[in-house]
């Protein structure tokens, strides 16, 4: 059989795009056999790898994507980078813990959660990001619509959630114990990501229910990073800095 037809019923179709750069290569540079071979899997195990990370990246439906490495962390100076740096390490995904950033609006928690999300996609993860808001209207949809357990499922799914925006809009009683339900899901499987402009005291009030608030918390904490960004605004910055 003719190599760009073997390459074709094995399915390595980078290599089968690129062999002949890849033959050429391999004569100038003298590499012996298992140098050769070495290099032209590699080929193919890049494109397939490149391929996974897109894949995830567009499944993770980021509202945007930005990097750690954009962000400036001498704008923040309450930010422990080391903390940070240790969390984009992701051990927190291997071990199924949690992170929580706090802070004001403005400071970059959303920032924050996307970069980190875009590491844990990069490192072969399932991400999804989803605000508060669209993930209650999906749960209150799904459970009006008889299939609540099937949407729990495919929230408890991914290996890492963010879950952006807490606190924005108090939830009903409903929407809490919903939201609860997940959370119980999740605990020691799976790793989430929350992101929240009010401080841990006032999740009562965004819960509708003390109790419950607690429970929230208590299982969101047990394993959790929890990051309180005190600083100024970027968008003001920026727009001071515009004039
Ligand atoms: P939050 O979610 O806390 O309200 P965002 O993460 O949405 O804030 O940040 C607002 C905007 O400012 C975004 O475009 C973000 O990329 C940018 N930003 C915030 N903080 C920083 C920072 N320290 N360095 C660079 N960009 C930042
Ligand atoms: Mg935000």
């Amino acid at each position: 059989m003719e190599l760009a037809m073997l390459l074709h019923k094995l399915k390595m179709e980078h290599l089968e795009n690129h062999v002949d750069a890849v033959c050429e290569q391999a004569a100038a540079r003298e590499l012996d056999y298992k140098e050769f071979l070495s290099r032209a899997l590699a080929v193919e195990w890049q494109g397939r790898d490149q391929r996974g990370i897109e894949a995830r990246l567009s499944q993770a439906r980021f509202p945007w994507v930005k990097s750690l490495e954009q962000f400036e962390f001498e704008f923040q100076p309450s930010l422990d980078r080391r903390q940070v740096r240790e969390l984009a390490g992701l051990s927190f995904v291997e071990r199924n813990h949690n992170v929580v950033i706090l802070g004001p609006p403005g400071v970059g928690k959303t920032h924050l959660s996307i970069s980190l999300g875009v590491k844990a996609v990069e490192a072969g993860y399932s991400v999804r990001f989803l605000t508060l808001e669209t993930m209650m209207t999906r749960l209150i949809k799904a459970k009006h619509e008889n299939r609540l357990e099937r949407a729990l499922q495919q929230m408890a799914y991914p290996r890492l959630l963010i879950i952006d925006e807490i606190g924005y809009l108090p939830l009903s009683r409903e929407e809490a114990s919903l939201f609860f339900r997940l959370i119980v899901r999740r605990y020691e499987r799976a790793s989430l990501i929350i992101t929240s402009n009010k401080s841990f005291l006032d999740w009562g009030d965004v819960f509708n229910d003390h109790v419950l608030a607690t429970a929230i918390l208590d299982r969101l904490l047990h394993h959790a990073t929890t990051l309180n960004i005190k600083g100024e605004s970027y968008r003001l910055k920026e727009k001071r800095r515009a004039g």
